[in-house]
């Protein structure tokens, strides 16, 4: 294990999520999400109290897929309160695998901050046999004590690898190795306490972005249409009714059938943007499947990533030519 000269001073603010669940000992299949506190995950962790001076808060201990807005909201309080705050050095947030990537992509680009921001969670229950939670929480808040993770972005750390909030997903729905950052492979890597940060994302993110600034309530209303062999039509047009915008989740490089195209193609009102429901690619405008150019390409956000920044974008302006430039910013 590393020595610290000046010990730093870290907040874990605690959401729940498996790394917050018990089930019958031993037992990884079958237990609730987000019922342990932080402390008791805390003081389940030998040497954590060695990396840093803890402050812990437990935001709420919900599984994540209670998780939303008004909670990404109060995380985005505390931590642009602590990155002011001189006495803190950086901040972790444990959370829930399953919406982890929207909090972290949400917190990627609106927060006003500097200070690293690593989010973690597990995959197995704290009373589960070889629960990883632990170890995870130990990495995070010793890459949060690092300056190399000063100004990178929200970051996310699992399983000894470290990722970023804008590029990693949930690929593995119950192995420890969760999470991928698809083509991107990932940031760089941990072994024990210590950190090998190799790269930096390129795009902007957290004070560098037009949403740092923006005083975030409600966000739009978006939706996804999942794409699939017969899918409705009616329920994509009954969608673009009640949606500021919806995300079309298209095979392939965001392609659909052709009723779906003539649904597209009479829209005039609605902001959709194309994504794809393959992990990997990337979608592009299509002289094919969108002639008129009535959507915008999500480039390499996933359906669900798409949503959020639509969303956000949609705060700023609802002129789609400006959105496809924020898309192709961000
Ligand atoms: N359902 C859990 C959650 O997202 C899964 C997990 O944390 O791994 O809260």
């Amino acid at each position: 294990m590393g020595v610290y000269i000046t010990m730093k001073n870290i907040v874990i603010i605690a959401t729940g999520g498996t790394i917050a669940g018990s089930g019958k000992i031993g037992e990884s299949a079958s237990y609730q999400a987000g019922t342990i506190n932080v402390k008791q995950i805390v003081d389940s962790i030998p040497q954590i109290d060695t990396l840093a001076n803890l402050t812990m808060i437990q935001l709420c201990n919900l599984d994540s897929n209670d998780i939303g807005i008004s909670h990404w909201k109060k995380l985005r309080e505390y931590c642009e309160r602590y990155d002011k705050d001189d006495s803190i050095d950086g901040i972790v947030i444990t959370h829930g695998t399953d919406t982890l990537e929207e909090t972290a992509f949400f917190l990627n680009l609106t927060l006003n901050c500097h200070k690293p921001v690593v989010l973690t969670g597990s995959m197995r229950p704290a009373t589960s046999t070889s629960a990883d939670g632990p170890m995870n929480l130990y990495q995070a808040v010793a890459l949060a004590c690092s300056t190399d993770a000063y100004d990178a972005g929200v970051l996310a750390l699992f399983s000894d690898t470290i990722y970023s909030g804008r590029d990693l997903q949930k690929t593995n729905s119950y192995k420890t190795d969760a999470f991928k950052m698809g083509e991107f492979g990932s940031l760089g890597y941990m072994r024990d306490d210590q950190v090998y940060l190799l790269s930096e994302p390129h795009k902007k993110h957290t004070h560098q972005t037009i949403f740092a600034n923006l005083s975030i309530d409600i966000l739009p209303k978006v939706g996804i249409y999942y794409v699939h062999s017969d899918c409705d039509p009616q329920l994509l047009e009954d969608m673009m009714k009640r949606y500021d915008g919806v995300v079309i989740a298209g095979t392939g490089s965001g392609n659909y059938p052709s009723a779906i195209k003539d649904v597209i193609e009479k829209n005039d009102d609605c902001i959709l943007v194309r994504s794809s429901r393959v992990i990997e690619g990337a979608v592009f405008d299509s002289k094919y499947f969108d002639p008129e150019l009535k959507t915008i390409p999500a480039l390499k956000f996933s359906p669900q990533k798409a949503r959020i920044l639509l969303q956000l974008s949609l705060l700023v302006t609802k002129e789609p030519k400006k959105i496809k430039e924020i898309f192709s910013i961000y």
